[in-house]
């Protein structure tokens, strides 16, 4: 099972930042309104996650850590949710083929906590009782130690950290209720307070710094079933925050094509700008005019009208972008 699992990995786990991704989301399916997250040397040595979400049973541990061992579909009931996050049940078994993975639970009915670790050839899989608030702790180790071939395409420690703080900051600005504490080899480097869903703003200062939201030009327009909310930067930002740029589909972090191309022509029309500087946008269209599965990493989106989706948010910004201008 362990080269199944690795092979799975590789599809999975690239880099310490999709281990990442990885564990938030599956905090944030079981709930959590806490995540703390401790990274070592880029995630080279730990990733390191803690949440206040549901739990693991200790019955339930062993399960979590097998392929295709999804406790999700069960209890999806729209395929829409089922497209949201994470169902394929693979993610963890496949984190723990390539890394010293550790696993500690506590469901809030519970009395004690217990701790699954998988060790050896066959994974076997060990049960402790341990100690443990309501909640999930997974500590990955030494991620690749056993897949060198894999573990040569890791980028220095700086690199990997920044493709997990990226990681990070998209997912807290399609989650403001929920608070993420990220630390590097010891250090709080990331603090986001949870904050209401209708406190956008406030997350988007959080994450983008306040000097962004403070110069952003923030718009929101409807149209039919369409809802467009940007905060945009403007050529003021052009050196330093060109490396806030998010955007967001149904409150899921997407790079669509479609999206920045409107975006650019947006701002070089307006502005006369070659390239968007900063900007955080939040696109709300019903469920049934999007395709979300595309793209097996779910980055890009299809859009059933996508030439009046894209003229809709070019002509938003556009109008945004000029009013402020004149
Ligand atoms: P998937 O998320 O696709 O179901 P994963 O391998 O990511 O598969 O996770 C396996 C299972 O482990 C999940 O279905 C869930 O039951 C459980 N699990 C993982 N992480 C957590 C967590 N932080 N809190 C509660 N349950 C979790
Ligand atoms: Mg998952």
């Amino acid at each position: 099972p362990r080269l199944a699992n690795q092979i799975a990995a590789g599809e999975v786990v690239e880099r310490p930042a999709s281990v990442v991704k990885e564990l938030v989301e599956n905090s944030l399916d079981a709930a959590a309104t806490r995540i703390e997250l401790d990274i070592e040397k880029g995630g080279h040595k730990r990733i390191k996650l803690r949440d206040n979400g549901i739990g693991i049973a200790k019955d339930e541990l062993e399960l979590a850590l097998s392929r295709h061992a999804t406790s999700k579909i069960a209890t999806l009931d729209d395929l829409e949710k089922i497209l949201s996050l994470g169902f394929r049940g693979e993610a963890l078994a496949s984190i723990s083929s390539v890394s010293r993975l550790s696993l500690t639970s506590k469901p809030a009915g519970q009395e004690q906590a217990w701790q699954a670790n998988c060790e050896g050839r066959d994974m076997a899989v060990s049960l402790q009782p341990a100690a443990h608030p309501d909640g999930t702790t997974i500590d990955v180790a030494d991620i690749f130690y056993n897949t060198p071939a894999r573990r040569k395409f890791l980028r220095t420690e700086k690199t990997e950290y920044q493709h997990i703080e990226d990681v990070i900051k998209r997912i807290a600005l399609s989650r403001p209720d929920v608070a993420f504490i990220l630390r590097h080899n010891g250090k709080v480097t990331k603090r986001f307070t949870a904050v209401g869903e209708d406190q956008l703003a406030s997350r988007v200062g959080q994450v983008c710094g306040q000097a962004f939201l403070q110069h952003a030009i923030h718009t929101r327009c409807e149209y039919d079933s369409i809802t467009l909310e940007a905060w945009l930067g403007d050529a003021s930002q052009m050196r330093s925050s060109n490396d806030c740029q998010y955007s967001f589909v149904n409150g899921r972090g997407m790079r669509d094509k479609l999206i920045l191309h409107a975006l650019r022509q947006a701002y070089e029309s307006v502005l006369a700008l070659p390239e968007q500087p900063a900007f955080v946008v939040y696109l709300t269209i019903d469920p049934k005019e999007v395709d979300v599965n595309v793209h097996p990493a779910k980055h890009e989106v299809r859009f059933q009208q996508s030439r009046l989706v894209h003229d809709f948010i070019c002509k938003a910004i556009c109008d945004a972008l000029s009013s402020s201008a004149g």
